[in-house]
């Protein structure tokens, strides 16, 4: 957490210190305002959030009279966590089902190429193993044979074995049932499952997600379907997030390259887009450079 505080404060810092300077000049009237909501919308906050924070802490200062900084700062931080909205249930279910029995959780984890997907897989499954669980992995992205490698790759350095096909365009969801399979015999806790993200062909992807979802069910309940989703690529990236929520039920997202962007609004914008939590952050490239989303240090961050 001390780690998140800080990574997130090297980028968010920027955003915080103008709404602040903002905020602290000797005259706030509608163009300072106006200002304030461009700055959340430079951070990738979007529109209705921007304006609904806006809205109340304007409504906030003016009716207080406030004008001590520190208290205009406590507001900006209120109002910040109201919109990040810390009521939102960001925990991972990766306990095995009750039913069936004997069964391991099964973790879906999808979105476009690039976006960190199979990283993500191999720092969750370090995180599993910290805590102690057997972790198998399932390279069901079968389009290319790079991706199950680098896969494996993240499964011999986390310590997990990895299923794979052995040739090049196998049937992704049978490489996904494959996986499950594995992990039952050998009473795994979790099976991490990685997808296609080739969203050149988005309905042949989409079917082939739901697909996956559908025949991994047949024996066994999938636990969250986590959307991956690269902070640094904006209101762009988010459009075609919320494609791929509309093949899978989502459960969670996770934000990765958190630490290569100043535009930490994107948290607020994704969550409202999809009206899903985000459950984890990426803050680097490295096997501990997963966490899980705290609100309260993520607006810290910001605000100092
Ligand atoms: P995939 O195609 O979605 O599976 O994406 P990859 O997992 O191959 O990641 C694409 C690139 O993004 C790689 O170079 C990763 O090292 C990098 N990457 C992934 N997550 C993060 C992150 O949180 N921060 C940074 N800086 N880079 C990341």
């Amino acid at each position: 957490l001390v780690r998140l505080r800080e990574r997130l404060a090297r980028s968010n810092t920027a955003l915080g210190r103008g709404l602040l300077a903002l905020l602290s000049r000797d005259t706030i009237d509608e163009a300072t305002w106006e200002e304030v909501e461009d700055t959340l919308l430079m951070a990738d906050l979007g529109v209705g959030p921007a304006t609904e924070l806006v809205d109340r802490l304007r409504v906030r200062v003016r009716t207080l009279g406030e004008r001590d900084p520190q208290r205009v700062r406590a507001m900006l931080r209120e109002e910040l966590l109201a919109v990040v909205d810390p009521s939102m249930d960001r925990s991972l279910s990766t306990s095995r089902p009750a039913d069936p029995p004997g069964h391991p959780a099964v973790v879906m984890v999808v979105g476009v190429n690039g976006t960190g997907k199979t990283t993500t897989v191999g720092k969750l499954a370090r995180v599993l193993v910290a805590e102690d669980k057997d972790v198998v992995l399932g390279a069901a992205d079968t389009f290319r044979a790079a991706a199950a490698d680098q896969l494996a790759t993240w499964g011999e350095r986390v310590g997990v074995p990895t299923v794979r096909s052995d040739r090049d365009g196998a049937d992704p969801a049978s490489v996904a049932f494959e996986a499950v399979k594995t992990g039952t015999e050998a009473e795994a806790d979790v099976v991490l499952i990685d997808t296609a993200g080739r969203l050149q062909n988005k309905a042949g992807l989409m079917d082939e997600l739901g697909k996956v979802k559908r025949v991994i069910e047949r024996s066994t309940p999938v636990s969250e379907v986590l959307l991956v989703l690269d902070a640094t690529t904006g209101q762009n990236g988010l459009k075609q997030a919320a494609v791929f929520s509309q093949v899978v039920d989502v459960t969670g997202i996770v934000l990765t390259k958190l630490d290569g962007t100043a535009k930490g609004g994107i948290v607020v914008a994704v969550q409202r887009e999809l009206g899903v939590p985000v459950k984890l952050v990426g803050l680097g490239e490295g096997p501990d450079d997963l966490a899980p989303f705290d609100p309260e240090a993520f607006v810290d961050a910001i605000v100092g």
